[in-house]
């Protein structure tokens, strides 16, 4: 791909910045697209030109545009509609580097999470992101659950290769007696340790991948909202044709506060998030190529969407993604008023869908305990409250302490507190079986779908998997 020709956004437009250096900012004039003339662009917008389009600043699309800029072959604009990076989902999660241990041996899920865990270490050690390889119990109560865990021990030993890092196996059994000596708060029949499980500080990763963004030579530009994308057909030549996209690629509307502003892509990622499924359906709108062939022999193509979801496969290049919808599924964090009880991270034994990996224990960086998060599919992506009358009710904390007291008898409701939610972005809907991650490609545009847990693990193996279709 060559190199773009680097226009500036016409307006001054609010960029991120390291904490203590001044925002930069666009300013106007060096190259005005001329007067456009699709759907995208109106009169009154000016153009700029990028190889790379990241959709989305969160710990995914960070990671994406990370890897792309550093790349050094193209130029690489992140964007974010919010003020700041990383404030949905990112932010909102239980920042466990996962191991990987539990999803289908082929997913993406799996391989994207086991390389994940062992990029993440990586990169923390080198660029000096807080995180501790804490370990973590998987602990079971019943004879079914230590069957369960000994498969789980099988499968993990099986699939995940000893590494320069971790040499030793990735997980192992421990009898109830192993379990006194080490953690004398936990109850259980057996627990899986598993090894490469840690937590990391989700916020500073993201900053330190944004200031790498921009040594890089790549923009992130906040309060930039896309509103719509088109494909530019090769026929139509592009609004600057013979540019550095050839006439290839798509025009990008987006709303800033002071005015749209229009970019034309050679390629664009969509790391959306919750709101992933929506951006898709801006191309998929306005660009016959990325109609599915049951969508263009449909008179009204809309009323196809979400009945496709369950045909959404691995990436096939060749064929555009179908449409899909997300569900939304919120989680609610429960955080314990006292010292912590124990010195790694807890879990039972995972819902059988996999919908959620249990209420489990985490702790922080700080070594506070706290436990979640639950699992309610709700209507509305936005909504990060906590309701006082139900989840944070006296009823629900009794529940919470009912719950986790099978592993950690000595956590009361009294000591709980509900604290904070996230929501996760789901393919699958209530009482569906597990779906996987989807990352496509089509002709330059890759959807990234579903990107749930363990989606921060497995954010820089993402950023490598996107760099490997794009090149
Ligand atoms: C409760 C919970 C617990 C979790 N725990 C873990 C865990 O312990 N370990 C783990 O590995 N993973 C975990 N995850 C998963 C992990 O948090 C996510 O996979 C990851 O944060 C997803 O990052 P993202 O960048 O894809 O999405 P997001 O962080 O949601 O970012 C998407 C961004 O896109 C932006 N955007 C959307 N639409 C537009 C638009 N039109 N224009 C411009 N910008 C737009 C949004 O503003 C947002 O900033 C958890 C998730 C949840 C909900």
């Amino acid at each position: 791909m060559s190199q773009a020709r680097r226009a500036t956004f016409s307006t001054p437009l609010v960029t991120y910045s390291k904490p203590g250096t001044s925002n930069r900012l666009f300013t106007s004039g060096a190259s005005r697209g001329s007067p456009a003339t699709s759907t995208v662009a109106s009169p009154e917008t000016f153009e700029y030109e990028v190889d790379h389009l990241v959709i989305g600043a969160g710990v995914v699309g960070l990671a994406v545009a990370e890897r792309l800029a550093v790349r050094g072959s193209g130029s690489t604009l992140l964007v974010d509609k919010n003020p700041a990076v990383g404030q949905e989902t990112s932010s909102r999660n239980s920042e466990v580097i996962h191991a990987g241990l539990y999803y289908p041996p082929d997913s993406l899920k799996t391989r994207l999470c086991i390389r994940g865990n062992e990029m993440m270490y990586d990169f923390c050690e080198k660029y000096n992101v807080e995180h501790r390889q804490t370990t973590k119990w998987v602990v079971g109560q019943h004879d079914a659950d230590v069957a369960y865990l000994e498969a789980l021990n099988t499968k993990a030993n099986r699939l995940i290769p000893p590494s320069q890092r971790m040499p030793g196996p990735p997980t192992y059994m421990i009898t109830p007696e192993q379990m006194r000596k080490d953690e004398p708060n936990v109850r259980g029949q057996a627990a899986l340790v598993s090894v490469r499980t840690g937590i990391v500080d989700a916020h500073e990763l993201m900053t330190i991948l944004g200031s790498r963004i921009q040594e890089h030579g790549g923009d992130v530009v906040l309060q930039c909202a896309v509103t719509a994308i088109e494909q530019i057909s090769p026929q139509s030549g592009g609004v600057h044709g013979g540019s550095v996209t050839g006439g290839r690629g798509f025009r990008v509307r987006m709303e800033t506060p002071t005015g749209p502003v229009v970019v034309k892509a050679a390629t664009v990622i969509n790391s959306a998030g919750l709101h992933a499924d929506k951006v898709y359906g801006l191309l998929q709108g306005s660009s016959p190529s990325f109609l599915s062939p049951l969508q263009r022999d449909a008179k009204d193509p809309s009323t196809i969407t979400p009945s496709l979801t369950s045909s959404i496969s691995a990436n096939s290049p060749t064929q555009p993604l179908p449409p899909f919808k997300l569900h939304y599924c919120k989680g609610h964090y429960y955080s314990y008023s006292g010292p912590a009880l124990v010195s790694r991270l807890i879990y039972p034994v995972p819902d059988k869908n996999l919908v959620g990996l249990g209420t489990h224990l985490i702790l922080d960086m700080a070594g506070r305990m706290r436990f979640g998060p639950d699992i309610l599919y709700v209507d509305r992506l936005d909504d990060y409250t906590i309701d006082l009358e139900t989840v944070g009710s006296l009823k629900s904390l009794e529940l919470v302490s009912e719950v986790v007291g099978a592993y950690l008898p000595k956590v009361k409701a009294s000591s709980l507190y509900a604290d904070y939610a996230g929501i996760r972005p789901k393919l699958a809907g209530p009482g569906e079986p597990f779906r996987d991650f989807v990352v496509h490609e089509h002709e330059g545009f890759v959807n990234l779908v579903g990107i749930e847990s363990p989606g921060l693990t497995s954010s820089l193996a993402i950023a490598e998997y996107v760099e490997q279709l794009l090149y």
